[in-house]
């Protein structure tokens, strides 16, 4: 069942995904060398909190965090530890926020220092494909639309490993809702597009094969070249003519950029 949301519903919706919005900026600010991944992970649940909300990932199915940090061949679901950024990570950082009834979801990945070129293409490579796979999110189309625009793009044209064992999703009163939204696929495949369907809209692009791996602790997935991956993901509504992100990279993007030149005595 695909629910349509209300304009009401979709403003409730967008006020939790600005709040992960917020809460990533906050991690944007904190991120550098040196800083256990675990030391995030209680910030930001502290920020959620004091915002008035709850972290969504924290018991969901077991879920013991409230950020997924995935560093490096890490594709998703890791867990906040006290392993030390170190220079030439690159950190997916996924967050969920519930409050007044609905989830956000979104999720960034940073750079931390010195990131060799190569990597650097392949998240901004990930991060664009996020951006052209919402502009498919249009009244009429179909979900498929979405998954060959991203695949498409880091597939086709950059060569680039797109996860098929994970997927994108419906986002509302649950974290995860109906449709399943895949970063691979067929244009005019699945099932079809409506104004006001909310959905997490979240490539993850390998370096590498696209094959990938759960680790013993049943959460933290991989790649199996251990070559590095990039998660970005936006709670997209979709709209008329195009989807609108009800989460926003903008504040996290002017936070990263601070944090760089004010750290940029550790690199
Ligand atoms: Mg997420
Ligand atoms: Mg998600």
């Amino acid at each position: 069942m695909i629910f349509i949301r209300s304009a009401q519903e979709i403003e409730t919706i967008r006020h939790s995904a600005l709040l992960v919005s917020a809460t990533l900026t906050e991690v944007a600010k904190m991120i550098r060398p040196g800083i256990t991944t675990l030391s995030l992970d209680k910030m930001a649940e502290q920020f959620i909190r004091d915002n008035g909300a709850s972290p969504s990932f924290k018991g969901y199915h077991g879920f013991p965090f409230s950020l997924c940090i995935s560093v490096n061949e890490v594709v998703v679901h890791g867990f906040p530890s006290g392993y030390e950024l170190k220079d030439g990570d690159i950190v997916s950082v996924d967050c969920g926020c519930y409050k007044n009834g609905y989830h956000g979801d979104s999720a960034y990945t940073f750079a931390i220092g010195n990131v060799p070129a190569d990597v650097l293409k392949l998240m901004k490579v990930t991060k664009e494909s996020l951006f052209l796979g919402m502009a498919q999110a249009k009244d009429g189309n179909r979900v498929g639309d979405i998954s060959y625009a991203v695949e498409n793009f880091t597939n086709r044209m950059h060569g680039y490993g797109v996860v098929r064992d994970l997927v994108g999703h419906g986002v509302g009163k649950n974290l995860h809702e109906d449709p399943q939204v895949p970063n691979h696929g067929r244009r005019g495949d699945g099932k079809r597009l409506k104004a006001g369907m909310v959905l997490a809209i979240e490539p993850m692009i390998n370096m590498g094969t696209r094959d990938v791996y759960t680790r013993d602790d049943k959460w933290t997935v991989a790649t199996r070249d251990h070559k590095p991956s990039a998660h970005f993901e936006h709670t997209t509504a979709v709209g008329k003519t195009k989807g609108e992100p009800l989460s926003n990279f903008a504040p996290i993007e002017a936070a990263e950029k601070e944090n760089k030149e004010l750290n940029s005595s550790y690199y």
